[in-house]
């Protein structure tokens, strides 16, 4: 059994990280999460009660905190996915994506190459350090091709580029100083716990709440959708038997448009929750301004992963968007406590 501390694991993706880990594995996990507006402890409260876990509050970019976080509980797989993670508030204030996403990761590489040193040759050789990070940082496709794992990076948004400036960090890590790393870049994920700023989550609660829809442009923008507890998986599987100094690519198969997301939601949100005096929701469409800069297109092959380690998703996009808009309705606690207090739906990223 493995010890896995999971950086940002009370977010989005990390917290379903650690439900995996706890209730599909024997591995113990310590989360380490500063906790900002997108951390959530509600997002483990499922497995919390599980004596294989335990959480620490503290930030990637307090060095004396990680290095103990590392020296007390000693891991064998360091998977990180603390980040600032929006491309909007990264448009509104890009400081903060600086600060986390490449300072934060910098700090964290010298902590763990500095554990990683002090460990006898036969942990050295079972270490992992997993970079998760995102298809953004290869820039915008035009109608066709796939970002493959080779191809360049061309970042477009401070978020992009700030998570491409850390996959370079872990690159050098790697190569400069033998760290063994893992990398992987992965499409826009969706599912269950999903912070209500994001395209899905925030259509489906407007759509329960009779609220316009805001399409960013004409909705053309395609994006490839990956349900968040198949990117789990393929997370832990990259992480105990990915080939260090790799990267892998790992998407959904699934490529929609912004308009046919939202299109999708509004019928299952029809059909599940139906409310007469809302009405249809497509008529709640609304299209606003564009995103500046905003990428046009990502698609990802993930060839790699799936004929090197096996993995491939498991859910279509309509069965893990039905998930998806079940889950929201049936956990409103969860969501109402964020509408209510730090985040109530409004536009960013215009400046
Ligand atoms: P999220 O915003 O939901 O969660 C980020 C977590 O990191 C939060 O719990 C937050 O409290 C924590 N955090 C932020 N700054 C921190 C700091 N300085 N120190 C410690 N913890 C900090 O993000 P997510 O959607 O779960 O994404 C997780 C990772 O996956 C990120 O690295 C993101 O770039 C990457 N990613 C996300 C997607 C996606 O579709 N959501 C796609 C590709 C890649």
């Amino acid at each position: 059994m493995s010890r896995y501390l999971v950086t940002g694991g009370a977010g989005f993706i990390g917290s379903a990280v650690v439900r995996h880990l706890i209730r599909d594995t024997g591995h113990d996990v310590l989360v380490v999460d500063a906790l900002t507006y997108a951390g959530n402890l509600d997002n483990m409260e499922p497995v919390s009660n599980d004596p294989r876990y335990r959480f620490l509050e503290a930030d990637i970019g307090d060095l004396s905190a990680m290095r103990r976080a590392l020296a007390d509980f000693r891991p064998d797989v360091v998977m990180h996915l603390a980040a600032e993670s929006h491309v909007d508030r990264s448009i509104d204030g890009p400081g903060a994506f600086i600060q986390t996403n490449v300072v934060g990761t910098f700090t964290l590489l010298q902590a763990v190459l500095d554990h990683w040193r002090g460990l006898t040759a036969a942990e050295q050789t079972a270490f992992r350090f997993h970079h998760v990070s995102t298809d953004e940082v290869f820039g915008s496709l035009g109608a066709e091709g796939h970002f493959t794992e080779t191809t360049p990076y061309q970042p477009n948004s401070p978020y992009s580029a700030s998570k491409a400036a850390s996959d370079h960090l872990v690159r050098a890590w790697h190569h400069t100083y033998g760290l063994p790393t893992l990398l992987s870049n992965c499409s826009n994920n969706y599912g269950p716990y999903h912070f209500p700023e994001k395209l899905i989550p925030l259509m489906i609660l407007n759509t329960l709440e009779g609220k316009a829809l805001p399409v960013y442009g004409d909705g053309s923008n395609v994006r490839d959708w990956l349900f968040v507890e198949d990117h789990a998986q393929a997370l832990v599987t990259i992480a105990e038997r990915g080939r260090t100094g790799e990267s892998y690519n790992v998407g959904g198969n699934a490529e929609r448009s912004n308009l046919e997301v939202v299109r999708a939601v509004c019928a299952l949100v029809d059909r599940l929750s139906p409310d007469a005096a809302i009405g249809p929701r497509e008529n709640l469409i609304s299209f606003v301004a564009d995103r500046p800069g905003h990428d046009q297109r990502y698609a990802i092959n993930a060839a790699k992963i799936e004929a090197e380690l096996g993995w491939k998703p498991r859910k279509s996009f309509e069965s893990g968007l039905e998930t998806t808009v079940r889950w929201y309705l049936a956990n409103r606690d969860w969501w109402a406590r964020i509408r209510d207090g730090r985040y109530r739906g409004e536009r960013l990223g215009l400046s």
